[in-house]
């Protein structure tokens, strides 16, 4: 076949390498081949370089730094960086599509250039969004295919005529023949047309450098991008980010404060917001964005939460993956929402995007809030902190309705004299079927927290879940304690099957669910 059309150079973006990682560029002194060869490589070379120059001289440049990787600029330059480049490969790819309609013109049968595209369909189209985008990555049609293997048998010809498959001619000839496995887009210039020999020295560097362009493409389109890894987050979300900053929602995304298995939280600025129709919210000075990863295998095990909340439940079942993490964020938003009403001490809500929730940051100067797991409190901070603790436990479960139901030091800030809770994506009502162990749970780590840490007025896990609730489960042993607690939740479930959505007696009926927010 004659692949001519596809090879040969064509303006566009498609020279994808920097100046010095184009080994058409590199001066290669040790040909060991005639000079026809070296002539006719060297004329080849320099064809290409002029018609590089002279069609993307901006984008030989700018390319650089992005294929080594090693930009460890500030997070905000490399984001910038990143959304140059997809700007970059979707130019690419606009490239790629008209050469694909070239090399196939009106013929029936057509070849597809698909999978050397740089951008996929399911990453730049919105239809799919409701898609789950994690899938096994063993399969992945995006690794290119492995290097053809040496013939076995290396040599042709017989006797005194026997040519090896060192023979520089042969060999340079096949070399050039090979460069047909390169992807399309790469552009390798006349050579397969014409009778050129390529040393393997050069041969070896543009293979090289062919494959480590395919990596990059792949690695960039693996179905793992898609989840937000440590310290980075997949593109998609870079780019919400981005558009918040673009917004002027955001001034800077000063950096990353915490990686948890479900979540990244970064630091940013905060801008200003001219939107009139949305009650024109101030924008606080220092943001915290928390990121809810989109990666299934962290929440599988929070099913428990959500599945059985009935202010999800209807949404629940109908619900791609994808979808139950915007919900996570979305259920963070309404418990802060929730708990800001109460006056309990927490982020107040900025922008629901997605799987990403804004939120005014606890701290200072980009330093977050200790953590009462981290701070060194004086024993009578540590008191004041429990009597803080305990009245908004109180809260949440008399104002709000809700059960931390992840509730312990570590999602505890100190900050300005006060105890804030944070992290309420779990949080769920009481008449949650698991609602007061979930309950019973927070209560013993907080007891056990400031019991170890010398507060002699805490009250132990039993009488504070008495205390918080309201209940009077009069069982001396945990044990029986829990089963009268699990005796309770079964009556509300029985209780919840007659009468719908309603609440069970032993707590009072708040009005049924919260009006879901619209996205
Ligand atoms: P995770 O589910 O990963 O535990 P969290 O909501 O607890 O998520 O956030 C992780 C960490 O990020 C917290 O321990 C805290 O240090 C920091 N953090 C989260 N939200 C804020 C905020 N609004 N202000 C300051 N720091 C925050
Ligand atoms: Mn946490």
């Amino acid at each position: 076949m004659d692949l001519v059309g596809v090879a040969s150079p064509e303006p566009g973006p498609a020279a994808a390498w920097g100046p010095s990682k184009c080994p058409w560029a590199t001066p290669q002194n040790t040909i060991s081949c005639s000079l026809a060869d070296v002539m006719s490589e060297q004329l080849a070379k320099e064809l290409q370089l002029e018609e590089e120059a002279a069609a993307f001289p901006e984008v030989a440049v700018a390319e650089g730094p992005f294929i080594t990787g090693e930009n460890t600029d500030t997070s905000s330059d490399l984001m910038l960086a990143q959304m140059l480049q997809m700007e970059f490969d979707r130019e690419y790819d606009a490239q790629l599509r008209r050469e694909e309609k070239k090399f196939n013109g009106d013929s029936k049968v057509s070849i597809s250039f698909e999978n050397y595209r740089k951008v996929h369909p399911y990453e730049d189209s919105d239809s799919s969004e409701d898609e789950v985008d994690w899938q096994d990555t063993r399969d992945d049609p995006y690794i290119p295919a492995k290097p053809v293997p040496t013939p076995k048998k290396g040599f042709i010809g017989k006797g005194k005529d026997i040519t090896t498959k060192h023979d520089e001619v042969v060999c340079g000839r096949k070399n050039t023949a090979r460069m047909e496995n390169f992807a399309p887009g790469f552009q390798v210039g006349d050579g397969i047309g014409m009778d050129l020999k390529l040393s393997n020295h050069v041969f070896n560097a543009l293979k090289q450098h062919a494959y480590s362009e395919e990596r990059r493409s792949a690695r960039l389109h693996e179905k793992k991008e898609h989840s937000t890894a440590e310290k980075a987050v997949d593109p998609k979300t870079r780019l919400l980010m981005y558009k918040m900053v673009n917004s002027g929602m955001l001034e800077t995304i000063t950096g990353c404060i915490s990686t948890g298995k479900e979540s990244v939280v970064f630091h940013a600025y905060g801008g200003s917001t001219e939107d009139e129709k949305e009650d024109s919210k101030v924008i606080p000075t220092e943001c915290a964005i928390k990121v809810f990863k989109t990666t299934l295998n962290e929440f599988k095990n929070r099913d428990k939460y959500i599945k059985d909340d009935f202010r999800f439940k209807d949404r629940f079942s109908k619900l791609n993956p994808r979808k139950i993490i915007r919900m996570w964020a979305e259920k963070e938003m309404h418990n802060l929402t929730r708990m800001q009403r109460a006056g309990i001490p927490c982020p107040t809500v900025v922008l629901l995007k997605k799987h990403i929730l804004v939120m005014s940051f606890i701290g200072h100067d980009q330093v977050p809030a200790p953590k009462l797991k981290e701070v060194k409190l004086s024993s009578e901070e540590m008191k004041e902190a429990y009597y803080q603790t305990l009245h908004l436990m109180q809260q949440l479960y008399n104002e709000c309705t809700l059960v931390h139901a992840d509730l312990s030091e570590y999602n505890m800030l100190w900050h300005a004299g006060k105890v804030w809770l944070i992290d309420v994506s779990q949080s769920v009502e009481p008449t949650h079927p698991h609602g007061l162990e979930f309950l019973f749970r927070d209560c013993r780590n907080v007891s056990q927290f400031f019991q170890k840490g010398g507060v002699k007025e805490a009250l132990g896990e039993r009488e504070l879940f008495n205390a918080v609730s309201g209940l009077n489960i009069s069982a001396d042993n945990e044990a029986d304690f829990l089963a009268e607690i699990e005796a309770l939740e079964k009556m509300n479930e029985d209780h919840v099957q007659k009468n719908g959505r309603k609440a069970a007696s032993f707590l009072k009926d708040d009005g049924g669910p919260p009006v879901l927010y619209d996205e």
